[in-house]
């Protein structure tokens, strides 16, 4: 059922005339719901206009999701890796195809500006690419037991059902970032896309059946009962797999499900990334680096600068720079022209940020620029620098998720590290010093998966991206993420050798 509702969906969206950007309701349109379907409506954040109804599954049709994937896996998990290959490689080809199109389904559910949009479609169409390129290099390797007389044979057998459920905030890498390597890997899948965001991922599913994904190997499931959906789905007998991305909070609750179960678990959860800015960093690009990871994705991204700590010899000089890009950044709607900061995602994200605001400026902070929520339609925020924020104030405290720059000052590497680390989250971190030993001496001592080091966009689709602590479990990307999706089986051959073990030696 989910994947006729899917194949409807799109085949509707891919109607859309891409002539009419401007009018983002022209972009996308009421999806067709079988008579008497429960249905969820879509929004587009910068006018608050419902721009679509997608199915609101229970938890009886998940289930048939599930049955009907896992019949379809059987045969995908028999073609050669050659055949999976190809077929992912042609959904590469489809997304490049009609990335203008999934470029604008995303501003129009997401809202973040069309550039990138266009960045993220680049960005999530590699994840398919990568893992066109690594299907055919499925590993497994062959060893002596060390004691001799037996030799091991590494295999790998795919995970089996993957259940696969993805946040807002980026509706494409997210998904692509999963649904390849479980494809890669011999895996079917059922993916929930986040309530708020479904229509992309319909879009470029559909787009994977046209290159050859069997109809019923990949469900999409859209609910408006998440609970509901994973109590269902996670303690199936039949599902082996469950890859999340979104909050820690949820995170947890999917760990303990997943026990039950024992299922395999990838999590990419929470970030809370600090940003240090040394004395002796190039100022220009600290700035920029600092405005990118603060301002991508209007700061409603996982690896978003948070804590952005600066020595006092440069603060001073940092502060103005930051201060000057983040005024000039144009505020509106994504689709239009020349526009930096689009909405953020709805409302209660808004006043999330007016209270960090009004709390950080109650404990002692200066607002250098920005600091309100923009009057509607749209749910806005201005780019905001705030300057000494201090340690007890929320915004040093919580993941900001939005467009305010809080910024602490320090004076020593040790007493930087050592504030930097305390946090439970422990996914991204920046670094930004002309210093060799000190970048890599303070990239070694953060305690998080990833790091940036003088620059603030680091993901990559070769990268293995993951956090550590409470910010998650497993990696994505590069040859690691297809790991996440494959059994590693040995067979133990016992060997009757005449002599030496060593291959050659007789
Ligand atoms: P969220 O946790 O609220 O939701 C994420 C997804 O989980 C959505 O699809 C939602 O519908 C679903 N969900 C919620 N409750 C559920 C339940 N009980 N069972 C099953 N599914 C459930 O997160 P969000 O607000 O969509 O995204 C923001 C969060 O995601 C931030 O904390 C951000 O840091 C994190 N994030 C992490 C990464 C990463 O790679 N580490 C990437 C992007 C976002």
């Amino acid at each position: 059922m989910s994947t006729d509702l899917a194949n409807t969906a799109a085949a509707d969206l891919l109607d859309a005339d891409p002539q009419r950007v401007a009018d983002t309701n022209a972009v996308v349109r009421a999806l067709a719901l079988p008579d008497g379907a429960r249905s969820l409506e879509v929004f587009n954040p910068a006018t608050g206009d419902t721009i679509a109804a997608v199915p609101d599954a229970d938890p009886g049709q998940a289930l048939r999701a599930v049955a009907a994937a896992e019949a379809a896996g059987r045969e995908w998990a028999a073609r050669t890796p050659r055949q999976r290959a190809d077929i992912l490689r042609r959904w590469y080809d489809l997304i490049n195809e009609h990335a203008e199109k999934i470029s604008l389904l995303i501003t129009s559910e997401m809202g973040k500006p069309l550039v990138e949009s266009r960045a993220e479609v680049t960005y999530g169409g590699d994840f398919v690419r990568w893992y066109a390129e690594e299907a055919v290099r499925p590993g497994g390797n062959v060893r002596d037991v060390p004691t001799g007389g037996a030799t091991l044979l590494t295999r790998r057998a795919p995970v089996g059902l993957s259940v696969l459920i993805t946040p807002w905030n980026f509706p494409l890498a997210m998904a692509t970032r999963k649904i390849a390597p479980a494809l890669a890997a011999g895996c079917p899948v059922v993916i929930k896309p986040a309530t708020l965001t479904p229509l992309t991922t319909f879009y470029v599913v559909d787009l994977a059946y046209r290159a050859g994904v069997p109809v019923d190997l990949v469900q999409v499931v859209t609910t408006g009962d998440a609970s509901a959906f994973s109590e269902a789905v996670l303690t199936d007998a039949r599902v082996r797999k469950v890859s999340f991305t979104g909050s820690t909070g949820v995170g947890k609750i999917l760990l303990k499900l997943a026990a039950d179960n024992v299922l395999r678990s990838s999590m990419e959860l929470g970030g809370d990334a600090p940003l240090i800015v040394f004395d002796d960093a190039d100022l220009e690009r600290a700035v920029n680096g600092a405005y990118a990871a603060k301002m991508r994705n209007g700061g409603q991204s996982c690896i978003a600068a948070n804590r952005i700590y600066v020595q006092d010899g440069i603060a001073d000089a940092f502060v103005e720079g930051l201060v000057e890009k983040m005024a000039a950044a144009r505020v509106g709607n994504g689709l239009a022209d020349d526009v930096a900061l689009g909405p953020l995602i709805d409302d209660r994200a808004v006043s999330s940020m007016q209270k960090l605001v009004d709390d950080a400026v109650a404990a002692g902070a200066d607002v250098r620029s920005g600091g309100h929520a923009i009057a509607g339609p749209g749910s806005f925020f201005e780019p905001t620098v705030l300057d000494h924020v201090a340690t007890t104030a929320e915004a040093a405290r919580t993941e900001i998720f939005g467009p305010i720059a809080a910024i602490q000052r320090f004076r020593t590497e040790a007493e930087v590290v050592h504030r930097a680390n305390s946090t439970e989250y422990g996914l991204a971190g920046y670094v930004f010093t002309e210093n060799l030993d000190r970048a890599l001496n303070v990239a070694d001592a953060l305690q998080t998966g990833l790091v940036g080091i003088n620059q603030g966009v680091p993901s990559n689709a070769a990268a293995p991206f993951g956090g550590i602590k409470q910010s998650g479990l497993g990696r994505e990307g590069s040859a690691e993420g297809l790991d996440e999706y494959q059994e590693i089986r040995f067979y133990n051959i016992a060997r009757r050798t005449t002599g030496s073990d060593v291959v050659g030696s007789g």
